[in-house]
């Protein structure tokens, strides 16, 4: 159990940490890390291993690390550190004072980049990046040793230094790795440890005009930090002989790699290369526009972190890849939100309905439930009065025969209000009814009739004097192919992109008691769905996002499938 009270199931991570622990590997210690590189934001698949290491590490009484792997400063920026850092907290974990830079190691990185020099195993190349790339052969062809591979360790030392010292251009040369041109693994083929980069780093400034490779410094850092095992995606598995032969060579202390198949998700795209796109080309309006996979925009969108984790923790712990259906996620989220979110009634499209047998200027203050599956939650009181509004979808003039809702001569309930009977549909010129005229029944507050009569339909309103007015947007996914990742040449992404994944109404009612709500707060809409106070919202002008439609088909197909 996890201090949130979640089950942890096993997996094959945990069996391999049991192992370590009763062969006394680590000393029984268990200490992970989340290393994001900061160059996007989070998205949710980050938060599967956010939840893997923070989760392991509390379920072993370990620790996990929060660090950066910010080797690459052409890319990344403090709006990402800054944004990491607060998805991480949002999402409920703690690095307590444990944050690290991959970018505070880069004297030690310089210094043991100079010790592999001095003992023959890299080299400084003076190669193209094209010529090595040629050099270093194929998957079925062995590639072969570049001229510069012999120089002496004394020319490597004096090349590296005036590296370091800028008196080369970007691309002129790099240090190389002396390990093996011929080895079926790529990665061993002498990978490139340094390359140039005349670039201003967000925490070094211009101290360096060198900087390490991902691959140079991801498996040291996770050494130097003292990390036992370091946890992660699957596409590091042909990397780890490399960081293996780094820490081997160099004598420090060796972590533990294992590597698990990534979370995802269909209907959307989670590569930041992609994520990237979406924003600066606007196919969104940001990292956090509520579409995006981006925890930022989950937020945004309304979905609450335990959520989210407990989706996570559904996704099981694998080393086969696979794609979780959307619809396994919104569960999730409606499952939170129906324990949690205050019900309130709102009128997307409205339509107006006077009570012609109620007094003008009269009204009554109703008891209204806040959360039926949550008593504490109490009750509020819901403004009734002569003009209100009902959706237009709960009315037809010529209703077909399941049409539960209100039409010419037809009785329904208001929800906590009134049976109220339609008497007379008033229309504009074009013919589109404008308003109702109706009559309620004075006996029936509370929505029973004492003559023991029933109403087949149950319908939300709000009070037209009382309501506020707000603007609602509504989403769907943001792909309208399932795997908008899988396109044939000449194709794009972007080019699947769901037109209607974004719907704007405007002059929607809600009841006045979300007058003083702040940005976030969720509701249920009664009979509409779950929606969130958007942060663009002002006591002027509201703003909600839907979060998730109210219907689960999702809980219906494990249901019936089993
Ligand atoms: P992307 O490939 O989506 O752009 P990344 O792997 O480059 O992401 P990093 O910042 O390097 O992003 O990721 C930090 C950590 O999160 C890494 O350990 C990585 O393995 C893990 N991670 C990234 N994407 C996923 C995912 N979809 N599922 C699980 N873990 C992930
Ligand atoms: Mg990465």
């Amino acid at each position: 159990m996890t201090s949130d009270g979640t089950v942890t199931t096993t997996n094959f991570i945990r069996e391999i940490i049991d192992q370590h622990n009763d062969a006394g590997r680590f000393g029984g210690r268990v200490h992970t890390r989340f290393p994001p590189e900061p160059n996007g934001y989070l998205h949710i698949g980050h938060a599967k291993s956010i939840c893997l290491n923070f989760g392991l590490a509390e379920s072993y009484g370990g620790k996990c690390n929060l660090r950066f792997d910010d080797t690459n400063p052409t890319k990344e920026e403090q709006e990402y550190i800054d944004a990491i850092m607060r998805d991480v907290r949002w999402l409920g974990f703690d690095w307590e004072d444990r944050l690290f830079f991959a970018s505070d190691y880069f004297d030690q990185l310089y210094q043991w980049a100079v010790q592999l020099i001095q003992m023959g195993k890299a080299y400084v190349d003076h190669l193209s990046a094209d010529e090595m790339r040629e050099y270093r052969g194929t998957l079925t062809t062995p590639g072969k040793d570049s001229p510069y591979r012999a120089r002496s360790i004394e020319e490597n030392l004096a090349l590296f230094e005036q590296m370091r010292n800028g008196e080369f251009q970007e691309g002129e040369c790099v240090l190389r790795a002396k390990i093996d041109m011929t080895s079926p693994n790529l990665n061993l083929r002498d990978p490139v440890l340094y390359r140039i980069l005349h670039a201003h780093h967000p925490r070094t400034g211009d101290k360096w005009c060198i900087y390490p490779m991902y691959d140079f410094a991801h498996g040291q850092s996770d050494s130097i930090e003292g990390i036992t095992h370091s946890i992660c995606t699957l596409e590091f598995e042909d990397h780890r002989p490399l960081y293996d032969w780094l820490i081997d060579q160099l004598g420090i202390h060796h972590p533990q790699q294992i590597e698990f198949a990534r979370l995802n998700i269909n209907y959307t795209v989670m590569s930041k290369r992609r994520l990237v796109r979406l924003v600066t080309e606007s196919h969104v309006r940001g990292w956090d526009d509520p579409r995006m996979p981006t925890l930022s925009g989950m937020r945004r969108r309304g979905y609450p972190p335990q959520a989210i984790r407990s989706f996570v923790e559904e996704t099981s712990v694998t080393r086969q890849n696979s794609v979780n259906e959307i619809g396994l996620l919104e569960h999730h989220i409606r499952q939170y939100l129906n324990q949690h979110a205050l019900r309130v009634m709102a009128v997307l499209n409205p339509l107006r309905v006077v009570i012609d047998n109620y007094p003008e200027g009269q009204v009554e203050e109703l008891d209204a439930i806040n959360n039926p599956e949550d008593e504490s939650a109490g009750t509020r009181k819901v403004p009734f009065s002569r003009v209100l509004y009902i959706e237009q979808e709960d009315f037809m003039e010529d209703p077909p025969k399941k049409f539960y809702r209100l039409a010419p001569g037809r009785e329904v309930r208001l929800r906590y209000g009134y049976f109220i009977k339609c008497v007379d549909v008033v229309k504009d010129a074009e013919g589109n009814v404008v308003e109702l005229h109706c009559t309620f029944d004075p006996e029936t507050r509370g929505g029973y009739a004492p003559d023991g009569r029933k109403v087949q339909g149950t319908l939300h309103w709000v009070s037209a004097d009382h309501a506020l007015e707000a603007e609602v947007r509504l989403y769907e996914s943001l792909f309208s192919k399932p795997n908008p990742n899988d396109v044939e040449d000449g194709q794009d992404f972007t080019d699947f992109i769901n037109s209607d994944s974004l719907q704007v109404l405007t002059g929607c009612r809600i009841e006045p008691s979300v007058a003083t709500a702040e940005h976030g707060t969720r509701y249920q809409f009664e009979r509409l769905g779950y929606f969130n106070i958007d942060l663009d919202s002002i006591p002027e002008r509201l703003v909600f996002n839907r979060t998730v439609t109210l219907k689960d088909s999702w809980s219906k197909i494990q249901q019936k499938g089993g």
